[in-house]
């Protein structure tokens, strides 16, 4: 339950993340039916209590990710992005994992139902058919979601207008869709800049801003399961604008290097 500063209350958890950008064909980023659990968290009783952010076995044995992984962990932005789970005050691990429960079309899921750890979730049936600019955003975007989530942990899920103002106002206005309608409005920069560092800078800045929005301008509404809604950010572009990032995500879609070496 998350208290805010009026008194009033709202349900705060679990809030999953289905960030799905389909992998052909479709047009949106359906996130499918709502709720539900997949496959959990097997055999993972992890003795150390120190805080940290670890890739299990499983997402390691991957040979793609594992590639991935490396770069990801040489990413200044990224190791930046999530260095509060490192800290000594920090009180949820964060776990790097792979799925084979997810639906196509969801990429990874982030999982913030267990009491002190944050799971990311990496379709792994999927994972060949796509790009690595596009796993590795997936890892960026759920990494996001995660860094939310610990964010509203730190303060026993009791956000009020004086520590995360921003969460705050998220939050009493999108309801569930919190956090895409606040990475879409504040966080296509940041996206960017891991994805730009992650590229070796080969492209434009406005090529790592345009498909930092996959996932992020169009979604399954949570408030509503099972209806794609525009983030308010997006549709305040112009047209152009959209079409042009609507263009760069389906051409890395169907046209990225899916090879990682
Ligand atoms: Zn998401």
């Amino acid at each position: 339950m998350e208290v805010f500063s009026d008194g009033s209350t709202r349900p705060v958890s679990p809030i999953y993340c289905r960030d799905a950008s389909p992998i052909g064909g479709g047009s949106g980023d359906s996130g499918s039916s709502g709720g539900g659990s997949y496959g959990g968290n097997p055999g993972r009783g992890d003795p150390d209590p120190d805080p940290k952010i670890e890739p299990t076995d499983n997402f390691l044995n991957n040979a793609k990710l594992n590639c991935i992984w490396e770069k990801l962990t040489k990413n200044n932005s990224f190791n930046n992005y999530l260095k509060n789970f490192d800290q000594d005050f920090s009180t949820v691990d964060l776990i790097f994992d792979t799925s084979t429960n997810l639906p196509n079309n969801v990429n990874g899921r982030t999982d913030n139902s267990t009491s002190d750890k944050i799971y990311i979730y990496i379709n792994e049936n999927t994972i060949s058919q796509k790009p690595v600019l596009g796993v590795a955003r997936t890892i960026f975007h759920e990494a996001i979601h995660a860094e939310l989530f610990r964010k509203v942990r730190s303060v026993n899920n009791q956000i009020s207008i004086d520590d995360f103002p921003g969460i705050y106002d998220y939050y009493r206005r999108y309801l569930k869709n919190w956090q895409h309608q606040q990475m879409a409005a504040h966080y296509i920069d940041i996206m960017a800049n891991m994805l730009k560092e992650f590229d070796g800078e080969q492209k434009s800045d406005q090529y790592y801003k345009d498909i930092s929005w996959s996932g992020l301008y169009k979604f399954n509404d949570k408030n509503n399961p099972g209806t794609l809604i525009y983030s308010t950010a997006f549709s305040e572009l112009s047209s152009t604008e959209q079409q042009r990032i609507i263009n760069a995500i389906s051409n890395l879609r169907n046209n990225g290097n899916k090879i990682c070496n």
